[in-house]
């Protein structure tokens, strides 16, 4: 018997990209794989199997493609935290630190009603300021977030304790 494939062995790395010295974690193998796919999609929801979710929030790219399929297995609705000007309607914002620079992430002021219960997925944790950011967007909507759940920790980045010491429920595949 071959041994078993996980979801770290569908994930690739390519050196120097996007710039000289970063070795990016590359999640399209991953997600072209049908079982490497669903493998990553059902790991993402064990935890959370049984509990109150109202809706999913993904996180601008790839966390689109992992909140859409873990929105249509739990049978509710989808939210996508955007850059900014990408959104149509009226937005609210938040700022955060970038390695080089700030960015800015926006959601639909009317897309999380207060006391909606909220996973809130992305690929990858590395400083953890996207995913504050995306979080502080919930949390001033009202909406109350159940877990964080991502598939690539990189823990020397300290994504994860930074994403803890909000209260935060965090979830991830591997590192
Ligand atoms: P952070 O804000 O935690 O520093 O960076 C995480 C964000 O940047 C996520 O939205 C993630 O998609 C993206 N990101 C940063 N580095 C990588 C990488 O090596 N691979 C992938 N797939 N995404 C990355």
């Amino acid at each position: 018997m071959p041994p078993t494939r996980t979801v770290k062995d569908y994930i690739r790395t390519i050196v120097d990209f996007p710039h000289e010295g970063i070795m990016f974690r590359d999640v399209t193998t991953l997600f072209a794989d049908p079982r490497g796919f669903r493998m990553a999609i059902d790991q993402m929801l064990n935890p959370y199997a049984g509990m109150e979710i109202d809706m999913v929030v993904g996180l601008e790219a790839r966390g689109f493609i992992l909140g859409g399929a873990i929105a249509h297995q739990l049978s509710v609705g989808f939210v996508p935290v955007r850059k900014k000007g990408k959104l149509p309607g009226a937005v609210i914002s938040e700022d955060y630190q970038l390695e080089y620079g700030e960015a800015v992430v926006e959601i639909h002021d009317d897309a999380i009603e207060a006391g909606d219960k909220v996973l809130l997925v992305d690929d990858l944790l590395a400083t953890g300021g996207t995913a504050e950011a995306g979080i502080k967007l919930i949390e001033r909507l009202g909406g109350e977030i159940v877990g964080c759940a991502f598939i690539v920790d990189l823990p020397e980045l300290g994504g994860r304790k930074r994403i803890e010491a909000l209260g935060m429920d965090v979830h991830t595949l591997c590192e």
